[in-house]
């Protein structure tokens, strides 16, 4: 099987994911997906970060 590596947009680190779920593997952990929708609440009162 084939590996993907790719870098978490919350916390940097780099991780690898399967080919087939590269697309829907944005985060590495689910800490940093959860970490990423509290941003974008955030987001919608504040434009930047
Ligand atoms: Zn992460």
């Amino acid at each position: 099987m084939n590996y993907k590596r790719k870098f978490c947009p919350i916390c940097r680190n780099e991780f690898v994911v399967l080919n087939d779920v590269e697309e829907k593997a944005v985060y590495c952990t689910l800490k940093c997906l959860s970490e990423s929708q509290n941003k974008m609440n955030y987001g919608l009162s504040s434009s930047l970060v």
